[in-house]
């Protein structure tokens, strides 16, 4: 005979009627849940490692998307609802496309993320020697606190374009067998000066410099015969010469993959979640939607770590052109589609983080292993520069996420007057469409290895795909 439930109590019965429950996933989440939370997992870090930056982001999800029957779009051709397609714009940026059962008509469900994220660029004029040493300059992408940077084992990814046309791809530095860069620091025991200067002003933009070797070239008495060492390596291995740095898009990442962090392996790791973390389960909501009731578009974009600015970010035309054609091929017009779109828009938020505890409001902010996190609003001061989310949306998103037991919080960006930061969210809001940011929170975001937990990966997957599929 089972024991008798104890009655609750009226004020726990009120508690439960009129409180917010906060909770964490890592408690209240049935096992098998979690088990499917941890298998998801797998395959994010393994597209995480092989997409460190945008091209390879894109490269990797279009591999994924053929497996799975999406095929380019063809501008002109009459869709069916459950077709798939894909764009890619300028190999920076992808968007992968369900025809709905409603097609454009009613508006089109946006889930977009971004697939760039903060690192060290190589600048056009990157070689040169300085006491025996060959180093590469760098102009670093997105924000970074500098400091975190140096003593970082490096790899070297992107592409060289020849003036010939043909267009070389670098990849070095992440294989153990291969070798790796690095910027250097100064050792404590001189580091008198510097240990006295704020944090801002100990790393200038211009030490960001990396070592990449130290060996002359042998042959005769010539200057600068490291770097010609160095460049005659390049042009052996990859056939290009100094010059062709100059049509170049190279960045230096931090080296090596993706890693399980806890003695419970809860948490991940890695270099660039932000906004990976999002992308992945949006390409994975998008593969595993059939027929959804409207057009549903998953835009993986460029650019959002410097402002969206760019033909590849959002801020281009590109995506409410790629709507555009939809509506043409559907007898639609595009403003009227716009105005009944809705958008997740995938991005992370800080991960409430006790050992900072005074940088967040902890009524406010997102937690680790508490599900995906919405965002009303991002911006700095009061409320500038974002969309705030309105309140029938929100009620909107709620209702679909508790109907669909899907895990998520609620977060803000930081205390207020804090600091502060975007999303690509007010892009889209722009173009009069509804908008919210949903996503994965993030310890330690910006740095070279940033923490999220796999719970949360999987809730925002779930969150997605449930948008992607919900009824009008
Ligand atoms: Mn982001
Ligand atoms: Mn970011």
């Amino acid at each position: 005979m089972k024991e008798e439930q104890k009655e609750k109590t009226a004020a726990e019965l009120l508690k439960e009627k009129l409180l917010v429950k906060k909770e964490s996933g890592a408690k209240t989440l049935p096992q098998e849940e979690i088990a499917k939370a941890d298998d998801f997992c797998k395959g994010y870090t393994a597209f995480l490692d092989g997409a460190k930056t945008e091209r390879e982001a894109v490269t990797r999800t279009v591999k994924m998307a053929e497996a799975a029957g999406f095929v380019p779009y063809d501008f002109g051709k009459h869709y069916q609802p459950g077709d798939k397609v894909y764009v890619v714009n300028r190999g920076k940026a992808v968007m992968l496309c369900v025809i709905g059962q409603n097609g454009t008509k009613n508006g089109v469900r946006l889930g977009i993320a971004h697939i760039d994220s903060p690192r060290l660029d190589l600048k056009p004029n990157p070689l040169y020697e300085s006491n025996d040493l060959a180093f590469f300059k760098t102009h670093y992408y997105g924000g970074i606190k500098k400091y975190q940077w140096p003593t970082v084992p490096l790899a070297l990814h992107g592409v060289v374009a020849l003036k010939d046309g043909r267009v070389i791809d670098v990849y070095i530095g992440d294989d153990d067998s291969e070798p790796c860069f690095v910027v250097s620091d100064l050792l404590p025991h001189l580091a008198v000066d510097q240990m006295s200067k704020v944090m801002t002003k100990a790393f200038d933009g211009e030490m960001l410099n990396v070592l990449i070797g130290s060996r002359p070239f042998r042959d005769g008495e010539e200057s600068e015969s490291v770097k010609l060492n160095i460049m005659n390596l390049l042009y052996e291995k990859y056939g290009f010469t100094e010059a062709d740095f100059m049509s170049a898009d190279l960045t230096m990442v931090p080296a090596g993959k993706a890693r399980d962090v806890g003695f419970d392996r809860s948490l991940i790791g890695a270099y660039g979640h932000d906004d990976k973390v999002c992308a992945y389960p949006a390409v994975m909501a998008a593969l595993d939607t059939a027929v959804p009731p409207s057009t549903v578009i998953t835009v993986l974009t460029d650019r959002e770590e410097i402002g969206s600015d760019g033909a590849t970010g959002m801020k281009s035309t590109y995506m409410a052109d790629f709507i555009a054609d939809l509506c043409e091929a559907d007898g639609t017009v595009l403003r009227h589609v716009l105005a009944k779109t809705t958008c997740l828009s995938a991005d992370v938020n800080a991960a409430y983080d006790p050992n900072y505890a005074s940088a967040f409001e902890g009524n406010n902010a997102s937690y680790l292993n508490n599900g995906a996190v919405i965002t009303k609003y991002t911006g700095s001061g009061g409320k500038y520069s974002t969309s705030d989310a309105a309140a029938e949306y929100m009620a909107k998103i709620r209702r679909l996420l508790d109907d669909k037991n899907v895990l998520w919080q609620t977060g803000e960006l930081g205390k207020v007057d804090g600091g502060g930061g975007g999303t690509i969210a007010k892009f889209v809001a722009n173009l009069n469409a509804d908008v919210v940011d949903l996503g994965v929170p993030v310890l330690c975001m910006h740095a070279p290895f940033e923490i999220v937990s796999k719970i949360d990966v999987y809730e925002t997957y779930r969150a997605l795909y449930e948008f992607y599929n919900a009824a009008e």
